[in-house]
């Protein structure tokens, strides 16, 4: 062939690589790539040639993928068993390195590609013979990791990294047959704005081209039931493990009530020394050797076939394109089944026992949180209206402790809510209201001002409690600053004098749609301490600006777990009776404006979120402002910590008719501003 025929230099160049790709090369399977020239980069067996049978379950996931039966590859796994370097890391690496072909690497975050690259990757890159390939210069090269956005190997191959940030443009022109998806659920927004799982559509789309010929890469502990992975596995293959029992020889799958040993230790090393697994069809128990040896058997079952006592699989695997492959920390040999027993035993005594509980299933044993974890506290407009506590609008009862208020800030109306809080811990909405803000015949911080000066001398008059003719005045007023917020740190600072540290500015911080800012938790030790609570917290921005930054998804799931609890429970949030003929339904269509969501972080497992269905919020707002504000008051539920608060030390003052008091700390400081003590 003649290839210098009316060809330009590019065309040319593309057919010299075309005849390059095709000439007649051995290309290797995966698992023989694998074994010839991965080097292991870190860990146990940092510096050696991997090898399959240390981690059995990869033989059977290299198998799955040299069968050409699948074109998406799912990867569910263990934590510590490898799962990111055979899920991704490997595959990457043969497309590549052996196939020369274009490959995305995609994560849901920029700084998850950085790190990915920088600690995986390259590492393993570096260690393997294909380190010169490595450009030398550019965002990819030897030295640097930031702003990655493709590297070209020095093989001419692209590997293209794609984040769910960025524009759309630069995800959707990208075409390649190899899509290697790391931390996948990261992109499930799950039911609410599916921006990120568009995003993940249109990563999927830039291999359509090639129908059944692509390959995508899936790999994630699983986070939720309706997440990607899980999605992807249950729908897809759905495939399971076996491997023969060392006393009956039958073919068994070990799941989480196949370890045993570890329940009723009396400690965690002896959890540690009795955990064992127990064979499903003979009660035997396996010795950790015998697992080893087990494991270098296991078989794969698809979804719909069976497999006899001795091994032999039978049955058509299901019509799907997709491996479903998930394997449990009892099939990964670098984790003995002791170290687990020993997890369990702690987990199940954790303070938070969900979060243990979550963990285990999570990290350990490649499950979705348990459903119940997921679809609790979704709250009805008629279940919040029908809610209700003996008493009217406005009207304290005498075993009410202390009243918080959140106000939410509009141009046209502030929102407020007032909660009674009994001892108990629950309480009941004791009033709630809608303020005129007359911005049209005033500038906007002067009618904001003018009316919350209004409402504060409503607040001080405080509530009756028509047994015992006590007024309660609110303990705290938590007033939304998020979008006028010199106006109402002026305004809370003017406060000062009516009653100090009573009213405060407050920041809303989440991950929800509407939030500006992520919340986090300051650093304990800091120059001037300021007031830590429970997901929530005080900062000085300057000398003019003292804002509570509060957990809006922490308070929000709190607020709703009080209005979804039995209403004769000690914790339930109840609301006053309303005036016959007036129902609470425009209150309860404010707090269901939000819908809760829960998400997979990564290193955190499921993160719960609010995003909003209806614009119509306001309510819910000032709701979870005032009931974050129980906190500082001194609210406590069973079991709930009891860090920095008045109630630690001596019972704070009690509000009363007509008295002025000041929210103060053990100490008898001001708990509030500790910054401006000077003041006295
Ligand atoms: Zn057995």
């Amino acid at each position: 062939v003649n290839l210098s025929v009316a060809l330009d230099t590019n065309d040319r160049a593309e057919m010299l690589r075309m005849v390059e790709d095709f000439r007649p090369q051995k290309l290797r399977t995966m698992r023989e790539f694998a074994e010839q020239e991965i080097i292991i980069p870190e860990g146990q067996y940092a510096g050696l040639p991997f090898r399959l049978h240390r981690q059995p379950w990869a033989k059977v996931w290299f198998d799955e993928i040299e069968s050409g039966r699948w074109t998406q590859f799912c990867n569910i796994g263990s934590r510590q068993g490898g799962k990111t370097f055979l899920g991704s890391t490997i595959p990457l690496l043969y497309h590549i390195f052996e196939m020369r072909e274009t490959a995305i690497f995609a994560a849901p975050l920029d700084e998850q590609i950085a790190d990915k690259w920088k600690l995986i990757l390259k590492p393993a890159i570096l260690s393997s013979k294909y380190r010169d390939l490595i450009p030398t210069r550019g965002s990819g090269a030897r030295g640097g990791s930031s702003n990655l956005n493709a590297i070209e190997f020095l093989n001419g191959v692209t590997m293209k990294f794609m984040t769910g940030g960025g524009t759309d443009k630069s995800r959707a022109s990208f075409t390649s047959r190899v899509l290697i998806v790391t931390e996948v659920d990261g992109f499930d927004v799950i039911g609410g704005t599916s921006a990120e799982s568009t995003k993940l559509a249109q990563m999927e789309g830039c291999t359509a081209s090639y129908d059944n010929r692509a390959r995508r890469f899936y790999e994630c502990t699983a986070s939720i039931e309706t997440g990607k992975i899980w999605t992807s596995y249950t729908k897809g293959s759905c495939s399971l493990l076996y491997s023969p029992c060392p006393k009956c020889e039958c073919y068994v799958n070990l799941e989480r009530g196949n370890l045993i040993g570890w329940q009723d230790a009396k400690n965690v090393i002896e959890a540690g020394q009795k955990a064992r697994y127990r064979c499903p069809k003979c009660n035997g128990d396996w010795a950790e050797d015998e697992r080893r040896d087990s494991m270098q058997q296991m078989k794969i079952v698809h979804r719909g076939q069976k497999i006899l006592d001795n091994g032999e699989v039978t049955g058509d695997p299901p019509e799907t394109e997709t491996l479903g492959f998930r394997w449990t920390v009892a099939q990964n040999l670098f984790v003995t089944a002791s170290t687990v027993g020993k997890e369990e035993f702690t987990a199940m005594r954790e303070a938070r026992g969900d979060e243990g509980e979550l963990k285990m299933r999570q990290f350990w044993w490649a499950l979705p949180a348990a459903p119940e974890a997921d679809d609790m506290h979704q709250l009805t407009i008629e279940g919040i209206a029908s809610r209700l506590f003996a008493a009217r609008q406005g009207e304290t009862v005498e075993s009410v402790k202390y009243v918080t208020v959140g106000v939410d800030v509009q141009k046209k109306y502030l929102y407020w809510t007032a909660i009674a809080w009994r001892d108990s811990g629950g309480g009941y909405i004791l009033d709630y209201g809608i303020d005129p803000v007359d911005s049209d015949h005033l500038a906007e911080e002067e009618a904001i001002s003018q009316s919350l000066t209004t409402l504060r001398s409503r607040f001080e008059d405080g509530w009756l409690c028509p047994t015992d003719g006590e007024y309660h005045q609110p303990n705290y007023v938590f007033i939304d600053c998020g979008n006028w917020m010199q106006v109402i740190c002026d305004f809370a600072k003017s406060c000062e004098n009516i009653r100090r540290g009573v009213y405060q500015a407050v920041r809303g911080c989440g991950t929800g749609g509407d939030f500006t800012k992520k919340y986090t938790t300051p650093p304990k030790a800091k120059k001037r301490q300021l007031y830590i609570g429970q997901c929530m917290h005080q900062v000085e921005y300057d000398a003019k600006r003292t804002v509570v930054e509060i957990d809006a998804d922490y308070w929000k799931s709190w607020l709703f777990a009080r209005l979804a609890s039995p209403p004769d429970a000690a914790s339930a949030l109840l609301l006053y009776t309303p005036e016959r003929g007036k129902g609470h339904f425009t209150f309860g269509r404010h707090l269901t404006a939000e819908k809760r969501e829960a998400k997979y972080v990564e290193g955190k497992g499921v993160h719960v979120s609010w995003n909003r269905v209806s614009k119509h919020n306001h309510w819910l707002d000032a709701s979870y402002y005032a009931a974050a504000a129980s906190w500082p008051a001194g609210v406590r539920l069973a079991g709930e910590p009891k860090d920095p608060s008045p109630k630690e030390g001596p019972e704070p003052e009690q509000p009363k008719a007509t008295e002025k008091i000041t929210a103060t700390r053990p100490d008898g400081r001001s708990w509030y501003d500790i910054g401006r003590r000077s003041v006295k």
